[in-house]
């Protein structure tokens, strides 16, 4: 695992997920389409998706519309649960501070991220909510995997 990977192992990155990672661009295509920055999440759960965001800050007139939070709030509705333990979050961008409160505070215990965002991620950038092991009181932190599906990821910005 590194910060800004390019070419992930192939253990890190099964097919299934590479699938579930295409589907989450699909979902960033969509908030393109809508005028909002391009960005898909989906979360998946024994195999399953079980949540999906599309960012719409600006179609829905909303700063915390990001596309992470709207897949949680899917999953944690689906599964009737605040904890996504056992969940892993799949999204064509690293996850801001924001999101990345989010993800950690739902205890999502993998994160796999297509492209990195400089100086807001909450992995790459010097403020690490989504890992940082000393915050007294805060959960385990997920297993992270980058750069999947980068280039597709990043062509979305162009
Ligand atoms: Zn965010």
């Amino acid at each position: 695992m590194t910060c800004q990977g390019k070419n992930p192992r192939p253990d890190e990155a099964p097919a299934a997920e590479m699938e579930f990672m295409r589907h989450a661009l699909r979902l960033a295509r969509i908030a393109l389409e809508r005028g909002d920055t391009p960005v898909g999440s989906v979360l998946v759960f024994e195999g399953h998706i079980v949540g999906e965001g599309i960012e719409a800050v600006r179609a829905d007139n909303d700063f915390t519309a990001h596309a992470e939070v709207k897949a949680v709030q899917d999953a944690s509705r689906s599964l009737n649960t605040w904890d996504l333990t056992g969940c892993t979050l799949l999204t064509t961008v690293e996850p801001c501070f924001m999101c990345s409160y989010v993800i950690r505070s739902a205890r999502v215990s993998r994160v796999i991220i297509g492209r990195a965002t400089p100086h807001i991620g909450g992995y790459s950038s010097n403020y690490p909510i989504l890992t940082a092991l000393n915050i007294p009181g805060w959960s385990q932190s997920p297993a992270v995997v980058t750069g999947v599906l980068e280039e597709e990821c990043s062509a979305l910005f162009q």
